[in-house]
C-alpha cells in the first residue's frame, strides 16, 4: 500500500459519506421507499475472484457493489481455463477485456500475483489480500474504526498482536498508521514477528516512527487501541509449528483488561479465534463488529472513488 496521508483521509472522510449513504437508505427503506434511493454505479459490473477462502471481504465487495447499483459476477478460478493450462494474468486479461467488466476484485494466495495482472489487465483491479504479503482495504477500514471510535489518529498508541509475520492485513495496518503521528507497539513471539522487509518499509514511510517490540500483551496496558492477528495455521507447515505457537499466543484475559486503559479498543480483522475469546463480543471496548461495517463504507467509497471522476481529489 502506498498511499499518503492526504490519501488516506481523502478516503475515509468519503467512507463517512458512504455511511450517512447507508443510514439515509436504511431510513428510506423503513419509509418503502426505497425507489428513490441514489444509484451511482447503475450499469458498472465487478468481477469478483476469490482463489481463497473470505467472508466479509467477499461479501462486503460484494454488497458495496449492490447497494450502490452496481452488478456483480463471480469467477472461480479452479472453473476458468486456468484448468486448462491459462495463466492468471490472461485469465484476468481476458475478463477485463469483456465490454460489461468495469473492475476486478482479487484474492489469490501468490504474494506476486496481483502485481502481475494490475500492469495486464484492461480494468483497475483491487487487491483483496494477496498471500502472506498485504490487504489494503482491510487496514484502511481498520483506521477508519480506530478514527470513528477515538475521534482522531494523531497522538493515539496502538499495540498490534499475534501473528504478524503470516498476517497479511498487519503489513497493510502500518504502512497505513505510519502516515500519523503513532506509537506502535509490536507484540509476537520469537519467529512470528514482522517481516524486516515490512519494517524497512515503514521507516521510509515515516523515519520519525515510533517503534517498540514486546513479547507479552502486557506491554499493552498503556494502548489506548490492541490489535489482536489469529495464528495463520494454513501457512504454517507442521503441526508441531502450530502447537507451539498456539501454547503461548497472546490472548485477551480479564486480567489484562483489569490492567489496561478503560477505554482501550479491541480490534481484529476477523476471523477471531483463542486471542479474542467469545465473551469479549459485547464488552464496549470490542470495536470489531464495526470494523466489519467500517470495511464495508471503505469498500463503497473505494469503488466510487475509482470508476467515478472525482473532482475535488487532493493533489
Ligand atoms: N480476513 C483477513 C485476511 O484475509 C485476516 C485473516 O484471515 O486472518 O487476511
Amino acid at each position: 500500500m502506498d498511499l499518503t496521508r492526504n490519501d488516506i483521509l481523502y478516503i475515509l472522510d468519503k467512507a463517512e459519506g458512504m455511511k450517512t449513504f447507508c443510514k439515509e437508505r436504511e431510513k428510506e427503506k423503513k419509509e418503502r421507499a426505497h425507489r428513490t434511493i441514489l444509484q451511482p454505479l447503475k450499469n458498472a459490473t465487478l468481477y469478483s475472484i476469490f482463489d481463497e477462502p473470505s467472508t466479509r471481504t467477499e461479501g462486503s465487495f460484494e454488497g458495496a457493489m449492490i447497494l450502490l447499483g452496481g452488478e456483480v459476477k463471480n469467477k472461480k478460478l479452479d472453473s476458468s481455463s486456468q484448468a486448462k493450462g491459462e495463466s492468471l494474468k490472461e485469465t484476468l486479461k481476458v475478463l477485463s477485456s469483456f465490454p460489461s467488466t468495469d473492475i476486478i476484485i482479487l484474492r489469490h494466495p501468490s504474494e506476486s500475483a496481483i502485481k502481475e495482472v494490475v500492469e495486464t489487465s484492461f480494468v483497475p483491479v483491487i487487491n483483496a489480500g494477496n498471500g502472506r504479503d498485504e490487504h489494503p482495504t482491510q487496514a484502511l477500514g481498520d483506521i477508519f474504526a480506530l478514527r470513528t471510535r477515538k475521534g482522531k489518529l494523531d497522538g493515539l498508541e496502538v499495540a498490534i498482536a499475534g501473528d504478524l509475520k503470516n498476517g497479511r492485513t498487519v503489513h497493510s495496518l502500518v504502512y497505513a498508521l505510519a502516515n500519523f503521528d503513532i506509537k506502535i507497539k509490536l507484540i509476537s513471539q520469537e519467529g512470528l514477528g514482522l517481516p524486516p522487509d515490512v519494517e524497512q518499509n515503514i521507516r521510509k514511510i515515516n523515519p520519525k516512527i515510533k517503534i517498540e517490540k514486546a513479547n507479552s500483551l502486557d506491554a499493552a496496558t498503556t494502548s489506548d487501541a490492541v490489535y489482536l492477528l489469529r495464528l495463520q495455521k494454513e501457512r504454517l507447515q507442521t503441526d508441531q509449528e502450530r502447537s507451539s505457537y498456539e501454547a503461548s499466543y497472546p490472548k485477551i484475559t480479564k486480567e489484562f483488561l483489569a490492567k489496561a486503559k478503560k477505554d482501550v479498543i479491541l480490534m481484529s480483522p476477523g476471523p477471531k479465534h483463542e486471542e479474542l475469546p467469545e465473551w469479549t463480543d459485547n464488552l464496549p471496548n470490542s470495536a470489531y463488529w464495526e470494523g466489519i461495517q467500517s470495511c464495508f463504507y471503505i469498500r463503497m467509497a473505494l469503488l466510487n472513488l475509482i470508476l467515478i471522476k472525482q473532482e475535488d481529489y487532493p493533489s
